[in-house]
C-alpha cells in the first residue's frame, strides 16, 4: 500500500531525510519511533506531498506521489492531481486544528462538501456515523471549545475519516493530551487497525506500538536505523541507538 524508496530531503543545507526505504502492506499498522529532530514528521509530510521531496520515490496504493513518470522521467503532477492523492490520505497531527467557528458535525463535513459531488445529505450522514463510531454522538452540535482534548482529537479522526482515505497518517496524536485522554484516543485508533484500515503512526506510546503494530520503524538521523516486528524490535533492539532510544521511553 505504502513503498518509499530512497527518499531524501533537505532544507537548505540540512540534510532531514537521507534516504529512508519503507514498506507498509494494505491493513497493516506500521509505528516510527525515534528522537526529536530524526525527520519523523517530515516523513509523514512527504508521503502526502506537503514537503516534495529531493530525491526517491514514494507511491501509495500504486500511485507515484507527486510525479508522473513518462520515459524513465519524471515530471510534477499539476495542484489539482496532487490534491486528488492527498485525498485518498487522512492526516492526523499532534494538535487538532479544528475549525473553531464550526460545530463537531460541521467539522466533519466540510471537507466532504467542499471537494466531491456528494449531496449533503449523504455526507452528513457519513458524518454522524462516524461520530458515532468515535463515541462522539452527543456532542455533533457543539464547538471545539467545548470539546476535552481528546473528544477534539477523535473529531479530527473522524474528519479525516469523512473523506474515506486508503490510508491514514499520524503524527503523535496524543502527545498534546493530558495523561488520561490519551486512552480513548488510542482506543479509537485500535478500533480503525481492526477494521483493516492501513495507517503509519509516529508515537512514542510504545505499549500502542507493541500491541497494536504490524511493524515498528525506529529513524534517527534521517534514516532507518532498525524495523521489524514491535515486538522484537523493543525486545531485543539490534542497535545501540534503538537500545538508549528505548532506555528513555519505556
Ligand atoms: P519531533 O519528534 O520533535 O516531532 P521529528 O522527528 O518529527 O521531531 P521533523 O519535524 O521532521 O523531526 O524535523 C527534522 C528536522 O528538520 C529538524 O531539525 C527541523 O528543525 C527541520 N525542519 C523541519 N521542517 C522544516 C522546514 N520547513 N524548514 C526548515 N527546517 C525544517
Ligand atoms: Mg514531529
Amino acid at each position: 500500500m505504502v513503498k518509499a524508496e530512497n527518499v531524501h530531503k533537505s532544507f537548505g543545507r540540512l540534510e532531514v531525510l537521507r534516504g529512508i526505504d519503507l514498506e507498509v502492506r494494505q491493513g497493516e499498522v506500521c509505528c516510527v519511533i525515534g528522537p526529536s529532530g530524526s525527520g519523523k514528521s517530515t516523513f509523514l509530510r512527504c508521503i502526502n506531498h506537503l514537503e516534495k521531496v529531493n530525491a526517491g520515490r514514494i507511491w501509495v496504493d500504486g500511485d507515484l506521489i507527486g510525479y508522473r513518470e513518462r520515459g524513465g522521467k519524471l515530471y510534477e503532477l499539476r495542484e489539482k492531481d496532487v490534491a486528488a492523492q492527498r485525498r485518498g490520505i487522512g492526516m492526523v497531527f499532534q494538535r487538532f486544528n479544528l475549525f473553531p467557528h464550526m460545530t463537531v458535525l460541521e467539522n466533519v463535513m466540510e471537507a466532504p462538501l467542499r471537494v466531491r459531488g456528494e449531496s449533503k445529505a449523504e455526507v452528513r450522514e457519513r458524518a454522524l456515523r462516524l461520530l458515532d463510531r468515535v463515541g462522539l454522538s452527543a456532542k455533533v452540535d457543539t464547538y471545539p471549545g467545548q470539546c476535552s482534548g481528546g473528544q477534539q482529537q477523535r473529531v479530527a479522526i473522524a474528519r479525516a475519516l469523512a473523506m474515506r482515505p486508503k490510508l491514514m497518517l499520524f503524527d503523535e496524536p496524543t502527545s498534546a493530551l493530558d495523561p488520561e485522554l490519551v486512552g480513548e484516543v488510542l482506543d479509537v485508533m485500535k478500533d480503525l487497525a481492526a477494521e483493516g484500515m492501513t495507517m503509519i503512526v509516529v508515537t512514542h506510546e510504545i505499549g500502542f506500538a507493541r500491541e497494536v503494530g504490524d511493524s515498528l520503524v525506529f529513524m534517527d538521523g534521517g534514516v532507518v536505523v532498525e524495523s521489524g516486528g514491535p515486538r522484537d524490535v523493543i525486545a531485543n533492539p539490534r542497535h545501540e541507538r534503538t537500545r538508549s532510544f528505548l532506555k528513555k521511553v519505556l
